[in-house]
């Protein structure tokens, strides 16, 4: 008999947030992401645009109340803006929330379609605002679409949080002039620790760079008072007096975050993973593609529940170790 209760896990921790991966694919090759050569999934492997909506519904009707898509870049997706308005329909009828992930380089054309779904946050990941070093970082001269694309999804009347891989060596001494820019457009700005997932060119211990360290360098230059602001998702938050403006801080890695986790993150490919640092896993597109998938796809949920682990397991201490997890982070999609 398929269930439909709500999602809850072996810690007793409600489930209602999901991150779904519309693509592995992307028009940028940030470094600390994926490989210039990275090689992409078959389509077939790819859930099909309905498969996508069909699932959705699934997990909506087991109580996920906030759906973030992203990728890979969502945006690549032809098809994507079908997804966004097929499940914008829900919002208000299950869904309390529809967001999206994105590196805003095509948000320029998609925006107003964004808004009008009834999306009306996105986050849009910026590490630097140099264009040579955008060019560098990300292996593409693409800044000026993105800032436009910002630009675009303001007008479209979209509210736009900034995420930062903080880097060492990289952008790290640009951090406070990104928040300070953020701020003085009104964007929120969130800075995340980059973690250990997949094989990239270089290696990423060298570029780790822990956010105490950053937080220290911001507090000399700002007051940053802690802030009781919560978004459903891992990030810390302080007000930052002189700005007038929130900051988020994302440490997976110095600051175990794991105990209030709510969500879970489901692949291009259908794969849940249960947890971002785990290889705990079931096949969703299995169950869609039997003979009885509601029943299947029932069962296969009951089952993430049953194997989310209590907190991952990442570690980045150690110069030239394998990476925590082999797959990347536009594969289970960030
Ligand atoms: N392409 C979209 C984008 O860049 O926003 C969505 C997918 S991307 C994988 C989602 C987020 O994951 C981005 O903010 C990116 O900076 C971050 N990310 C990718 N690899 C990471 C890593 N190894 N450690 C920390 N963050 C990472
Ligand atoms: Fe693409 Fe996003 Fe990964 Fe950059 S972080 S390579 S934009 S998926």
């Amino acid at each position: 008999m398929s269930s439909k209760a709500p999602l809850v896990d072996q810690f007793a921790r409600r489930i209602s947030y999901l991150r779904l991966s519309v693509t592995d694919r992307c028009d940028l090759r940030c470094a600390y992401c994926m490989p210039e050569r990275q090689v992409f999934l078959p389509r077939a492997d790819v859930l099909s645009l309905e498969e996508l909506h069909e699932l959705s519904l699934g997990f909506i009707e087991r109580g996920i109340t906030k759906l973030r898509l992203t990728g890979g870049e969502p945006l690549v997706r032809r098809d994507v803006i079908e997804l966004v308005k097929a499940l914008g329909r829900r919002i208000g009828a299950g869904l309390d929330e529809l967001t999206m992930t994105t590196n805003g380089t095509r948000l320029a054309d998609f925006a107003d379609d964004i808004a009008a779904a009834g999306v009306r946050r996105i986050n849009v990941s910026l590490d630097t605002l140099d264009r040579d070093r955008f060019t560098r970082l990300a292996r593409r001269d693409s800044l000026p679409q993105v800032l436009e694309g910002i630009a675009a999804a303001r007008e479209a009347g979209l509210a736009v949080k900034i995420n930062t891989v903080a880097l060492k060596g990289i952008n790290e001494d640009e951090i406070p002039d990104l928040v300070a820019w953020a701020h003085g457009q009104g964007l929120d700005i969130t800075l995340i620790e980059v973690m250990p997932l997949g094989e990239v060119e270089e290696d990423r211990f060298d570029h780790y760079l822990p956010l105490s360290a950053v937080r220290d360098r911001l507090d000399k230059r700002w007051a940053l008072t802690p802030s009781g602001h919560r978004t459903g998702g891992p990030a810390r938050y302080f007000d930052i007096a002189e700005t007038g403006g929130r900051l988020g801080l994302i440490t997976p890695l110095t600051n175990n975050f794991c105990e209030g986790c709510n969500r879970i993150r489901v692949t291009a490919t259908g794969q849940l993973y249960a947890c971002l640092g785990g290889n705990e896993r079931v096949d969703l597109r299995a169950a869609l593609r039997s003979d009885r998938p509601e029943e299947a796809l029932g069962e296969a949920l009951d089952l993430a529940m049953r194997i989310k682990p209590e907190r991952h397991h990442f570690a980045i201490d150690r110069p030239g170790a394998a990476p925590a997890l082999a797959r990347h982070m536009s594969t289970t999609g960030g």
